[in-house]
């Protein structure tokens, strides 16, 4: 088995794990005004492009 020659600095862990964030996801507004996720049916009334998708109870 390979094993490292030197131990991993806390600098060098540092600088691999620069990249490691998530960004915040992308918002955009639903025909109903609320937030939703890009490319995903609104969880408030259940459309997608102008069209319903998921039925909802409450409309
Ligand atoms: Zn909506």
């Amino acid at each position: 088995m390979a094993v490292p020659k030197k131990k991993t600095s806390k600098s060098r862990k540092g600088m691999r794990r620069s990249h490691d964030h998530i960004s915040a996801p992308n918002i955009v507004y639903c025909e109903c005004g609320e937030p939703t996720l890009p490319h995903r049916a609104c969880s408030v009334c259940g459309t997608y492009k102008g069209r319903q998708v998921v039925s909802s109870d409450n409309a």
